[in-house]
């Protein structure tokens, strides 16, 4: 604690990984970013650079470019890496399979075997809920069963198996494996944000597309679950508390030794019909939408306990959804078509 560090953020132009860069600077660390810029934009590195006044490092590079990955870790002596580089679209996965194992595994394999060769043996691990597949109980706890339903989410877990396994070899790894539900809102500055490529598969950017009259209307998928109004019910986690998760993460992982495991919510659960009312609200806009059919695969109800998180690392989230959806607004309004000009 307290310790500047130097970290190599993979996937640091990305959603979650843009913000986890403004607070690790804002805590005093030196942030380096490697991005091969397959689902983001080089302009969410200004706004990174425009928000901490730093000019931070980047790194135009696939995570599996050996040469490219060798010279940057020669260039910088790391404290440790965040790991957040990876496809991330469930439905895709399914069509892609091949590319998803590629891209996520073979990747990930390569960049350890650099961490290893540069004695960088401190990870942090971006996985997910989704590793809990359809859980028995809620709320959900670290230690409950995994199984997993889609390539995407074989992918996190197998690197998270991957990790634990490395570790058993070798007791100098520190592995954090943090576990997010659903990350939504944006940096209140709006000047980073959500930035999906296409009509998004997620709720909330979904809803502001609607909201600013890009998409006509919202398909609600079902009201037929067994909940209160029938609509599936999540955790949604302000993107900005998932990053200070992160801060807290790599300032306990030297003390925090071996492999830790921890889910990142809030521990409160929403239905798809009390997000809209929330967004209506904080937006004063009205959002139509329709009930559809079951999306496939979709669980009823699903919200983290994260009392380990607190426990350990002292960590839990401070915003509620309300700003949230302002946050998600706020960025959506100022920049209606996202980093594209
Ligand atoms: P994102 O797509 O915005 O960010 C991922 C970044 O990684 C992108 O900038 C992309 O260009 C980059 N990238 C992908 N493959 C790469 C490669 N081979 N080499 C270099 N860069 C590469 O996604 P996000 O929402 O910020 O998610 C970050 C991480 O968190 C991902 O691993 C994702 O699976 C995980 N996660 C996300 C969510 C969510 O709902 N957003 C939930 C749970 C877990
Ligand atoms: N959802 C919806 N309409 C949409 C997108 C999502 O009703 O256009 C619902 C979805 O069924 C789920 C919740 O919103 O119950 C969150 O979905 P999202 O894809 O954002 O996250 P997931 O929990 O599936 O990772």
């Amino acid at each position: 604690m307290g310790i500047e560090m130097k970290i190599l953020v993979t996937g640091g132009a990305g959603y979650i990984g843009s913000h986890t860069c403004v607070e690790l600077i804002n805590a005093g660390h030196e942030v380096v970013i490697v991005d091969n810029l397959c689902n983001s934009n080089i302009e969410s590195v200004k706004r990174i650079r425009e928000i901490t006044g730093k000019d931070i490092e980047f790194n135009e590079a696939d995570i599996s470019d050996r040469e490219k990955m060798e010279k940057i870790f020669c260039n910088n002596n790391f404290d440790a890496v965040i790991h957040f580089a990876g496809l991330k679209a469930v439905g895709e996965s399914c069509e892609k399979p091949l590319e998803y194992f590629i891209n996520n595994i073979s990747g990930t394999l390569v960049m350890l075997d650099i961490m290893k060769k540069y004695n960088v043996k401190n990870i942090v691990f971006s996985s997910s809920a989704t590793v809990y597949g359809t859980p028995k109980t809620v709320p959900i706890k670290e230690d409950f069963p995994l199984s997993v339903t889609n390539p995407y989410g074989r992918t996190k877990l197998m690197l998270e198996e991957i990790l634990q396994d490395i570790y058993k070899a070798d007791n100098q790894w520190n592995v954090t494996l943090l576990r997010y539900f659903n990350p939504i809102g944006a940096h209140k500055s709006g000047k980073i944000g959500e930035d999906p490529n296409g009509i998004p598969n997620n709720l909330l950017p979904y809803i502001t597309k609607v909201a600013i009259g890009e998409l006509p209307i919202l398909n609600v998928f079902a009201n037929d679950y067994p909940t209160e109004d029938g609509t599936c019910i999540r955790d949604y986690i302000h993107v900005v508390d998932l990053a200070d998760g992160h801060v807290k993460a790599i300032e306990s992982i030297k003390d925090n030794s071996g492999v830790r495991i921890y889910n990142l919510g809030t521990g409160n659960g929403y239905s798809v019909l009390e997000v809209i009312k929330n967004f209506e609200k904080a937006s004063g806009k009205q959002i139509p939408f329709q009930i559809a059919d079951r999306r496939a695969g979709d669980v009823a109800v699903c919200y983290a306990d994260s009392s380990l998180a607190k426990k350990e690392l002292g960590w839990e989230a401070k915003y509620g959804i309300e700003e949230m959806c302002r946050d998600s607004w706020n960025w959506q309004v100022n920049n209606p078509k996202g980093y594209g000009v």
